[in-house]
């Protein structure tokens, strides 16, 4: 603009320097005519000065309304406007922005206001926006077609990513798949797919998609077809088990079948020992590789535990009393045994036999009131039980089952009907040595007595149950108390809780056997 007026400017002098040259090489030519033509010519000498002063008042004129209209060109300027874009993004970060204006030499950006009329961002089409600002004599006001345009594709989001491992042991399920328009929201139903295979164990998902005013988006996502199922591992023997010190441990190891290698057995890692000349817990980590890398860990826990003879051994547990229940559970004696030890805020442990529904509650509450649950075995009839090695072990881990399902608590605690000393067994020479090592092995404990209330032999009134036990308590041991609360047994009952003030008043306490117990045991007998 200033440009403009620069150019009309010089122009107009240009224009006043020839005018004003011209008149003095006029003047100098007619003095020169005058001094050599003086008598003669004098009257045409005026006629030419005549002439002179015609012509400058022509450019005096020109000049005058050349300046008027440069005046009036001043005073008339329209406000100039530059846009930088007249087509907006719909829905996007862009909005309306004043354009850069110059008025009367000068920018006046800032003084431009805009009436937006009936624009709006979010749809698309054309709109009337109106540019106004002040001007000397009012104001100007330009009206600018603004266009609101979609020209931006949806975005295509693949969950799981481009890079996608396919399990080989399953079928290719989507892992998800969205596209999303600006505009015109979720169009993630409007996508095509379209697979390409590569090879056996590769392919590509093309997805494909676009909204109403043809803006395309594309993704691929490349699959491979990969072997990550890790080898299944078994041990061979029991996961927890027991040793007692100085004894050998069998280390029975572990197979591995994998679903693509076969067998990978020979490729199993063991680590860790055991040292059983010390008690404690150990543990063996057994890792099976296949070719791929797939893991599977397993891990086996050892405890090295202690045996202690009933009758002169010491735990470490001195004035001790374990009460033991045999035979129960029974409907008219255990709950009142429970009653008792509720009342005395004593726990005690339970050697059940197998139980009937209506009987199942009182399994459930010896638990519920803390007491220990332990396996007596499903069946006492001892030609069926001591028949065989495998009969004896169905016979406990039926039980076992079944209180687990009755109650959730997994019993590892047993006592062999008729004790590990007993000689009933003897139709089967040797089973109880075998047995005594064997339930150790399989991750049990058993528990015989070192004191005898003999409530299920010869005593025959309380006062004898009361006698048989108060008397043979010892306060340099562990004292594991056999009673029985088979159906009808008063006499225990009637007896318990003088037995229990008789232990507190002279310094014993109550304890449940637990996995952690050392073992009081008999000597093995057959
Ligand atoms: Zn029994």
């Amino acid at each position: 603009m200033l440009s403009l007026y620069l150019i009309e400017l010089i122009i107009f002098i240009l224009f006043i320097t020839f005018v004003f040259l011209r008149n003095k090489i006029a003047s100098k030519k007619a003095e020169i005519k005058q001094e050599s033509g003086t008598a003669s010519r004098k009257g045409s000498v005026v006629i030419n000065t005549t002439h002179l002063e015609k012509n400058e008042k022509i450019y005096i004129i020109i000049c005058v309304v050349f300046l008027i209209g440069l005046i009036c060109q001043y005073l008339f300027e329209i406000p100039q406007m530059e846009f930088d874009k007249t087509s907006i993004e719909a829905k996007s970060s862009e909005d309306l922005t004043v354009p850069n204006t110059t008025y009367h030499f000068h920018n006046v950006t800032n003084e431009v206001t805009i009436e937006k009329g009936d624009f709006n961002k979010n749809i698309t089409g054309v709109y009337k926006v109106r540019y106004k600002t002040k001007t000397l004599f009012g104001s100007y006001t330009k009206e600018v077609d603004i266009s609101v345009v979609d020209t931006l594709a949806p975005e295509i989001s693949l969950e799981g990513g481009e890079n996608y491992n396919q399990s080989y042991a399953k079928v290719y399920t989507e892992p998800g798949v969205k596209a999303i328009d600006l505009n015109e929201g979720d169009l993630s139903d409007k996508i095509i797919t379209t697979r390409e295979n590569i090879s056996d164990t590769e392919f590509n998902i093309k997805y494909e998609v676009q909204d109403s005013n043809n803006n395309k988006a594309q993704k691929i996502r490349h699959i491979v077809i990969v072997d990550d199922i890790p080898p299944v591992l078994n041990l061979n023997g029991q996961e927890n088990m027991k040793v007692l010190i100085g004894q050998a441990y069998d280390e029975q190891g572990a197979t591995a079948v994998d679903e693509k290698d076969g067998d990978v057995t020979n490729n199993i890692k063991t680590e860790g020992s055991v040292d059983t000349s010390k008690e404690g817990t150990y543990t063996i980590t057994y890792t099976a590789t296949d070719t791929k890398g797939n893991e599977t860990k397993k891990t086996r826990t050892i405890s090295v535990i202690k045996k202690v003879t009933a009758n002169n051994g010491s735990t470490g547990q001195n004035s001790v009393i374990y009460l033991t229940f045999d035979d129960g559970p029974s409907t008219n004696i255990t709950p009142k045994i429970l009653d008792i030890l509720s009342k005395k805020n004593v726990k005690a442990t339970f050697f059940i036999l197998n139980y009937d529904t209506a009987r199942e509650a009182i399994v459930k509450r010896e638990v519920n009131e803390g007491h220990t649950v332990a396996i007596h075995g499903y069946s006492h009839d001892y030609k069926t039980i001591y028949k065989s090695e495998n009969a004896f072990m169905d016979n406990i881990s039926k039980l076992r089952e079944k209180i687990k399902n009755s109650t959730g608590y997994d019993s590892t605690i047993i006592r062999f009907p008729g004790g590990s000393s007993n000689t009933v067994s003897k139709f089967n020479p040797g089973i109880m040595t075998r047995l005594t090592a064997k339930v150790i092995n399989s991750g049990y404990t058993y528990f015989d007595w070192n004191v005898d209330s003999n409530d299920a032999g010869s005593a025959k009134t309380s006062t004898q149950v009361y006698n048989n036990v108060t008397k043979n308590l010892s306060k340099n041991r562990a004292n594991v108390v056999l009673m029985h609360d088979f159906s009808g047994n008063t006499k225990t009952l009637n007896a318990l809780e003088d037995i229990i003030n008789y232990s507190l008043n002279n310094g014993y306490s109550f304890e449940k056997i637990t996995p952690n117990t050392p073992m009081v045991t008999h000597r093995v007998n057959n």
